[in-house]
């Protein structure tokens, strides 16, 4: 800026002076003087550089109050020397950034770290948080839990997930663990029957008695094989949803041959049995766990049903679902039972005390249930005391 200014200046010199116009385009900082060969003065904005030495050709620094650098350029020409000088405070700004800086960088250094560091703990506190929870699960604690609140984003989002999975294990995990003890109590009394009969039988001394004693361990034996059974299918259909194999089967011929097999179980009790099958009516079933649900239910309706009464097997379907339904006329359920029947081990009283006392597990419909909702299906009673219930299985077509 200064060279081209100054070039402006020397090509404008006309009769010993300036020759300005606006084409020049002189920046507004800058000071210029005309000084003849000799040193005098002649033409310029400013006298304040009278006396300089020369330095023509090169543009040097100058210092002026201490405070104020200039920029000062020599431009000898054949009327005599041109000088510019303009104004640079650039160098000063610079220097006193420099110091600035200086002073400031410690203590913004030391602020970045520290802050830093507490940005970087609070941020973290949360995956801490996790991670503490998450080896507390590992060992076995299921009761912990990440107590965060009010954080909306992904971590948020994860501690969310977290808990709930923690939960859901828990309440699993309890579950587990409350079936066991039921499992075990109710191995407990067929077996302290096994082993008093035994003892009975030891002291025992006509043919009789022992035929007693065995008959009553003989019965308690089969409970208990049922109850096993019934356990093992339990906890294997648990695991088996990934290993069914649900084909699209026509209903009506399979029930017809479960109703048919358990015509021979109904005959000791002289109850009929009643099949009433739509033809046509599909459904995705495993053939195996369709046939287990199906005679869980036909077992339950001749077991709590009078001798010389009535079973009916209904199925209907439509596009949507294909409906079965068991439906016998025997003692029924409480309507304070009906909300529980489907619990693993429960057993309504009454029917306790309906002459099939002690046979039954309380295992069969929460069984059922199970399975049928690994087909994708519902299963609903609708139930009187005194004259009878009806269990209906919806399936998906
Ligand atoms: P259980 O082995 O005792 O039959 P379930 O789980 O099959 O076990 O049934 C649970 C209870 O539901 C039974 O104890 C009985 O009280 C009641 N229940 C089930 N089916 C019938 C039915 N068809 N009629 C009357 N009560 C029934």
């Amino acid at each position: 800026s200064i060279q081209r200014s100054a070039s402006a200046l020397a090509a404008s010199i006309e009769d010993g002076r300036f020759q300005i116009s606006q084409d020049n385009m002189l920046p507004s900082n800058i000071l210029f003087a005309l000084y003849s060969p000799e040193g005098v003065w002649l033409d310029g904005n400013s006298r304040f550089m009278d006396g300089m030495p020369p330095h023509p050709g090169r543009i040097e620094q100058t210092h002026y109050n201490g405070h104020f650098h200039w920029l000062a350029l020599d431009v000898p020409t054949s009327l005599g020397l041109v000088r510019v000088m303009i104004s640079s405070n650039q160098q000063a700004v610079l220097e006193r950034m420099l110091i600035i800086w200086a002073i400031a960088f410690l203590p913004i250094a030391l602020l970045s770290f520290f802050g830093g560091r507490v940005i970087a703990s609070s941020a973290m506190r949360p995956i801490r948080m996790i991670t503490k929870a998450a080896s507390q699960l590992g060992k076995g604690d299921l009761s912990g839990r990440i107590m965060l609140t009010g954080q909306t984003d992904e971590v948020g989002e994860l501690v969310k997930t977290f808990n709930t999975m923690a939960t859901n294990l828990e309440q699993a995990f309890e579950r587990e663990k409350q079936f066991t003890s039921d499992a075990s109590h109710e191995m407990r009394t067929p077996i302290t029957v096994i082993i008093a009969s035994a003892e009975d039988a030891l002291h025992d001394d006509t043919a009789e008695s022992y035929r007693q004693s065995a008959t009553v361990i003989l019965s308690k034996a089969r409970e208990l094989q049922k109850l096993l059974t019934q356990l093992l299918t339990l906890a294997r259909t648990g695991q088996q949803q990934s290993s069914m194999v649900l084909e699209r089967t026509e209903l009506a011929p399979v029930l017809r041959n479960i109703a048919l097999e358990a015509q021979d179980w109904a005959a000791a009790k002289a109850i009929t049995i009643e099949s009433v099958l739509q033809t046509g009516v599909f459904a995705k079933i495993d053939l195996m766990m369709f046939t287990r649900i199906m005679v869980n239910l036909i077992d339950n309706a001749i077991n709590y049903s009078p001798e010389s009464s009535k079973l009916t097997i209904t199925l209907s379907g439509d596009d949507t679902s294909a409906v079965i339904a068991v439906e016998d006329q025997g003692i029924g359920i409480a309507p304070e039972d009906l909300p529980h029947i489907f619990e693993r081990f429960y057993r309504a009283d009454k029917s306790r005390t309906a002459g099939t006392a002690g046979r039954n597990s309380g295992l069969g419909l929460s069984l059922v249930q199970m399975l049928v909702q690994l087909h994708g299906g519902e299963i609903s009673v609708q139930s009187e005391l005194g004259r009878g219930s009806k269990f209906v299985v919806m399936l998906k077509i």
